[in-house]
């Protein structure tokens, strides 16, 4: 169906009730979209009643899968209770303690509404910790839709951001340790923090090396830059999140989406000589806020969420993971496609390939979907718990079906 928005709900004055008709920019795949309504474990059914495997699970959040019952249930408890109060909630207490358990060396949490917010707060804490204004992180990442963090992704993204905010950040090729010394040297005291992603997936899901995330710790220390891990995503790759398979303690840490159990959240953790900045009782201290930051429902789904992943899960969700690529690898290295990723995140490319033009993501994306699977916009699978290796199978097999269908297609 083509990318028309004939048939969408129109106003009083026949505008389209959304944008171009889309809600999220990441809900574009290049023809009239399918509409969501209702998932189930690792299944999700769409408005003409066709059955999908899901493993976009809203972008990564979902690690457990569609309406998870232990988690419907805490949330429903939540909003039976009355949804959101202007004083504090004891949820959030519970979620912070969970979340820095498995972040040793972090000792504080406030929680945010989205990734984008935990991210732009991280870039103030470090701001106001440093007194230096310069951001730096790698080329063609994702930070969320901040000021700040829409210049990784270069001009087109940074589009309506003002200059001064893209003069103030300094892009490095991923895993260049040249570049990101080169950077900083050229500008010692201008660097508030440095901000990565481990495991990127708008730069190619290409994994950090052990050697660039040392590097860039020790040129933190060195320049008295803070390091800003952004695990929105990679969270789930390790008990202790992918900085903590690396072993590498950040000063700031960004978390997300998997964390409210499907409700809105984010949270920036982070060492209390840093966080303290946030604290309200001090006169010098930065603002914070949120309507509905730390809200009972997402705290009560989140905790529930946290708590069934655990170690074991996500060891289990990561072999799940290797037995994808494996699977997908070998039939898709013959037509000339790869499979990268790490954990329980696997997305495929052209061989050698950093960056996919939208055009072949979309159509790859809808390759999948007449194959009932469900990719992320940008073809990130994301698996969930409760897939076992059979669906895990047969997801290897559909999206193998898939790249053969797009590679055949493609002279
Ligand atoms: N950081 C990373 C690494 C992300 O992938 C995302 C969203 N995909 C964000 C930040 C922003 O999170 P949110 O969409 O919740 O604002």
């Amino acid at each position: 169906v083509p990318d028309s928005d004939q048939h969408v709900r129109r106003g009083r004055r026949g505008f389209p009730l959304l944008p171009g008709g889309y809600g999220r920019d990441a809900y574009h795949t290049g023809a009239a979209p399918v509409y969501a309504v209702r998932g189930e474990g690792h299944r999700l059914w769409d408005d003409r009643g066709r059955e999908l495997i899901d493993a976009n699970n809203n972008f990564t959040t979902l690690v457990h899968g569609n309406a998870h019952p232990q988690i419907v249930e805490a949330a429903t408890r939540a909003m039976d209770s009355g949804a959101c109060w202007g004083i504090p909630n004891l949820g959030e207490w519970e979620l912070a303690d969970l979340l820095l358990q498995r972040l040793p060396g972090l000792d504080q949490v406030r929680f945010t509404n989205s990734g984008t917010e935990a991210v732009m707060s991280a870039v103030r804490v470090a701001r106001e910790v440093t007194g230096r204004t310069g951001v730096i992180m790698t080329r063609g990442g994702y930070h969320g839709s901040s000021d700040v963090a829409l210049c990784a992704g270069g001009e087109q993204s940074a589009r309506g951001v003002p200059e001064s905010t893209v003069r103030e950040v300094s892009l490095v090729p991923l895993n260049d340790i040249d570049s990101l010394r080169q950077v900083i040297e050229e500008k010692p005291h201008h660097h508030a923090a440095i901000v990565l992603d481990l495991l990127p997936n708008r730069a190619g899901l290409i994994s950090v090396t052990a050697d660039f995330l040392r590097a860039a710790r020790e040129l933190a220390d060195q320049h008295g830059i803070l390091l800003v891990i952004d695990e929105v995503i990679s969270l789930r790759i390790g008990a202790g999140g992918l900085s903590g398979e690396y072993g590498i303690v950040p000063d700031l840490l960004t978390a997300g989406k998997l964390i409210g159990g499907g409700f809105p959240v984010g949270a920036l953790a982070g060492r209390e000589e840093f966080m303290r900045v946030l604290d309200p009782r001090s006169k010098g201290s930065i603002p914070h806020s949120g309507t509905f930051s730390g809200n009972p429902v997402s705290m009560a789904a989140g905790t529930e969420a946290l708590r069934l992943l655990s170690p074991d899960t996500v060891a289990r969700l990561n072999r799940l993971g290797d037995q994808a690529r494996r699977v997908v690898a070998a039939r898709v290295e013959p037509l000339g496609w790869e499979v990268r990723g790490a954990g329980s995140l696997l997305r495929v490319f052209p061989a050698g390939v950093t960056g996919v033009d939208r055009e072949t993501q979309h159509r790859l994306w809808w390759a999948a979907y007449d194959r009932g699977l469900l990719l992320s916009s940008a073809n990130l699978a994301a698996l969930s718990t409760p897939m076992t290796t059979e669906v895990v199978g047969d997801l290897a097999d559909r999206l193998a079906d898939a790249v053969a269908a797009v590679a055949e297609a493609t002279p």
